[in-house]
């Protein structure tokens, strides 16, 4: 079979190249069919202006946000193209398999693309939309020349949030349900406008007075569950408020969080320059307490519309999204917002400064136990997103040797160090957010646009708020291999990271939730309550008693093993010099291990630096007054 350069263009698509503004005259329309939602398929129908000869359609592989080709093309079937109601053949690239291969007829001039998408997480009561799982365009052209029209149909009384304008008449106060019709876009811009769709579906009206419009569409398993309490809908307001003070004005014109509670531990959210979608944990407001990163996720999603959508590094810029990304500023890109989203989050009141201070030092210590960092830069580590995964890469085999995407919580304390270094270099008159105020504020008319940047940029804006060797600053930091984690953030705060026997409540808490951690800053090891070994920590006593992942502990000093056990091991060897004694089963073997500690239990928390200033509490600080309405 031929295979066609990847970058050519066919004379015959050129129309779509031209400016967006011709190109909105003859718009793919593009219907979304979530109506079976519920049997987890979505269907697409799509409509094509062509001509006559090659015509190469695509489906986007590289996708914003995720920073690696994770486009569902696995999870498409029944593909299926008509021109005047007869089927036309197609063929996949043999070598991109996104792609797909037509020949158009002489006398036709729209063809007819039906295709499914297979969504699991899709339920009888809610389903998500990202328009990548049904887009379907002309290949080789930058994504923001392609004009498209896309209309949705969800089933009978779901409600719908999204970013995307309405033609036809929808009242988000009372949902029908059914068919609306939304105003022409951009392929680019329609990838950025997910659709969230349920039963049980509200809207909240955010920060009153503030121009955007700012929206909370909620959509939970039953009716009581997304009934938000109007002191959470005041902080949300809140975020929106503390959001422009230390930002800037935002590049939208109108925003909308998203959000789906659904199973008992949340999921995540994906940015998106108008909107955000998230999923959290199904009683999210109806009584849970949030910890520092759950209460991050929504202010860290809405901070990445102003770095990362509007500012995004130029290698992540693509054209389309079957050009690679270069993921090599995601320190800036995710560390940053992840710095400034826990940091929001407490400003907003969802968390507490206690609460802050006890994540911080637990993110400090869990990077200081990625024994990886021995061979693996923070740099290094902003590639795995885009590596491919088969199977193997998300074991947690020596997963703390391998790293993952350490750059996020990296970032956090990268960007803890970035703040208080500028606060200490001028004597506490300037902070980040003088950065922020410079760096997130490149000109534009508030409508989305992308501004790429270089790592050069960044520094010479750093340079502009304090004279400083910031390129020497980052390629310590960043680029150059660290033994140990990077603490001079917490220390220039005001506070050490310490280790004690006693976890503190946000410790306890993980423990409740992953027990398996109880050992990992003591030993070194990770197992479950069964005692089956998930990792060992490199260089740990774990480690250098020869354990080893895949193997389990069946007996601890001739106890069977629980995680009790194992802790009471610990605090009892404190100080002793007497090895524990391990029966360690691999296959159908048995064997015993000593293992030499007598550190006892191990757990991270931050202590005052006595007589220093408490920058983290003035870094805490909402910039804004609590009454939500009363400032811009
Ligand atoms: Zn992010």
């Amino acid at each position: 079979m031929e295979i066609k350069p990847r970058f050519q263009v066919p004379l015959l698509l050129l129309a779509f190249s031209l400016p967006a503004a011709k190109a909105q005259q003859t718009p793919i329309q593009i219907h979304a069919d979530l109506s079976n939602a519920p049997r987890k398929i979505y269907h697409a129908d799509v409509d094509l202006p062509v001509h006559r000869g090659p015509l190469d359609l695509i489906t986007p592989e590289w996708i914003p946000g995720a920073h690696g080709p994770e486009g569902p093309v696995l999870d498409i079937a029944g593909i299926r193209f008509e021109v005047n109601g007869k089927t036309l053949a197609w063929h996949r690239d043999p070598v991109n398999t996104y792609e797909y291969h037509l020949e158009i007829p002489a006398d036709a001039s729209v063809l007819h693309a039906h295709l499914d998408r297979i969504y699991s997480r899709a339920t009888r009561t809610a389903a998500t939309l990202e328009w990548e799982d049904l887009l379907l365009y002309p290949a080789h052209v930058p994504v923001r020349e392609i004009a498209i029209q896309p209309t949705v149909t969800v089933p009978a009384r779901w409600g719908i949030g999204t970013s995307l304008k309405p033609l036809t008449p929808y009242d988000p106060q009372h949902p029908t349900g059914g068919t609306v019709q939304y105003a022409p876009t951009t392929v680019e811009m329609l990838e950025d406008s997910p659709i969230m769709t349920g039963l049980y579906f509200h809207e909240y009206t955010l920060a009153p007075g503030v121009s955007p419009q700012h929206y909370m569409d909620v959509i939970g398993p039953t009716a009581a569950s997304i009934e938000v309490r109007p002191d959470t809908v005041d902080q949300m307001s809140r975020l929106v408020h503390e959001a422009f003070a230390m930002y800037g004005p935002p590049h939208y014109t109108s925003y909308h969080f998203l959000i789906l509670l659904q199973g008992d531990r949340g999921g995540g959210g994906l940015e998106h320059h108008e909107s955000s979608d998230n999923t959290l944990q199904k009683d999210f407001f109806t009584g849970y307490k949030p910890f520092v990163g759950m209460a991050g996720l929504l202010p860290h999603e809405f901070t990445h519309s102003w770095n990362g959508k509007y500012r995004r590094p130029d290698g992540l810029a693509t054209p389309d999204y079957a050009t690679p990304m270069q993921d090599n500023l995601l320190w800036v890109y995710e560390g940053l917002t992840n710095y400034l989203g826990d940091v929001m989050g407490e400003r907003m009141g969802m968390v507490t400064a206690d609460q802050y201070r006890q994540d911080l030092a637990l993110t400090a210590a869990l990077m200081d136990a990625q024994s990886g960092r021995a061979w693996r830069s923070i740099e290094d580590t902003t590639f795995t997103s885009a590596m491919p995964r088969n199977g193997g890469s998300r074991s947690r085999s020596w997963s703390s040797w391998k790293r993952g995407t350490d750059y996020y919580p990296e970032g956090t304390l990268l960007w803890l160090d970035v703040d208080t270094t500028i606060r200490r270099l001028t004597q506490d008159r300037k902070s980040l957010r003088d950065f922020l105020q410079t760096f997130l504020q490149k000109g534009g008319s508030g409508i989305p646009h992308v501004e790429p940047y270089t790592l050069s940029e960044l520094e010479a804006d750093l340079d502009k708020v304090v004279a400083n060797d910031w390129a020497g600053f980052f390629e310590t930091r960043v680029d150059n291999l660290q033994p140990h984690v990077n603490t001079e953030g917490i220390e220039q705060a005001g506070y050490r990271l310490d280790y004690t026997a006693d976890p503190t409540p946000e410790m306890e808490r993980e423990l409740k939730d992953s027990p398996s951690w109880a050992a990992w800053f003591s030993i070194g090891l990770d197992e479950d309550k069964e005692g089956a070994i998930l990792d060992v920590r490199v260089g740990s006593a774990a480690d250098k008693a020869g354990l080893a992942p895949g193997q389990k502990i069946v007996a601890i000093n001739s106890r069977v093993f629980t995680i009790e056990q194992l802790t009471d091991a610990l605090k009892t060897a404190k100080g002793t010099g007497t090895p524990i004694h391990l029966m360690v089963q691999d296959e159908d073997t048995i064997a015993p291990v000593s293992l030499s500690y007598s550190d006892g239990l191990r757990y991270p928390r931050l202590s005052r630096v006595e007589n220093s200033p408490d920058i983290l509490a003035e870094i805490l600080t909402p910039l804004t007054p609590a009454t939500p309405g009363s400032q811009r």
